[in-house]
């Protein structure tokens, strides 16, 4: 009887992600996954930050070809760096959640989800004094509670057009050809500029920065701008 009971929430626990996670990622069922502006020009996104080491690596990049992206940041870790995620803002750039903690509890327990979306959101507000207009769950899961709540919450629920793979094991030179011959206009493009999220490997974003400065020059070359969320959505 309890194996059955087990059994059963196992199920119910396992559709209630994974169908809104079907629809959200295959079929882009109320989710921006990519601009809805027209023209030549792509979106920059950061999952998994702020991170002390290679965050501001990202920021002196950006800077450097004066192009502004949208952080997806973990509650937590905007209490842990705060002088990191004021300066993502002071430097000019977006700020969305991603998640209060990047762990599979958030998604897999609706219960939660708006406790941590809620979260995320003051530890955002209280460190920068910004208001967070977009929601990114961890692996782009997402369960009804998350539609739900981040409508309630105002949030704009942003995906990603393709997958740029920067988080494993992998090179700056897969992670360019991966991008520049999936790009398209209006691409939302996501990268990761943390390494110590579940199923991440610590270097690979060393990897995506040196990626990361050849894929916006190139992008430049071929005609293509680099527009802030909020410009495209
Ligand atoms: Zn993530």
């Amino acid at each position: 009887m309890l194996l059955e009971l087990i059994n059963y929430l196992l199920i119910l626990t396992v559709l209630n992600v994974l169908i809104p996670t079907f629809f959200a990622r295959l079929l882009h069922y109320n989710v921006l996954w990519k601009g809805k502006a027209e023209g030549r020009y792509v979106v920059l996104t950061f999952d998994d930050g702020p991170d002390p080491i290679y965050t501001e690596k990202v920021l002196d990049i950006l800077d450097k070809y004066n192009v502004k992206a949208c952080f997806f940041m973990v509650g937590e870790k905007v209490l842990k760096y705060p002088d990191v995620a004021k300066q993502v803002v002071k430097r000019g750039h977006e700020i969305g959640i991603h998640a209060f903690r990047h762990n599979l509890r958030f998604i897999i327990n609706p219960l939660v989800t708006r406790k941590e979306l809620l979260k995320a959101f003051d530890a955002v507000k209280r460190v920068t004094g910004v208001s967070p207009e977009y929601a990114r769950p961890p692996w782009g899961c997402l369960n009804p509670f998350f539609y739900r709540e981040s409508r309630r919450l105002n949030y704009k629920v942003v995906l990603w057009s393709f997958m740029s793979w920067d988080w494993g094991r992998t090179t700056a030179d897969y992670i360019t050809k991966r991008v520049l011959s999936r790009v398209k206009d209006g691409s939302i493009l996501i990268f990761h500029d943390s390494g110590d999220s579940p199923g991440a490997y610590n270097g690979a974003p060393a990897m995506m920065i040196e990626a990361l400065e050849v894929i916006i020059k190139q992008l430049k070359n071929e005609g293509y701008s680099i527009k802030p969320l909020g410009e495209v959505c």
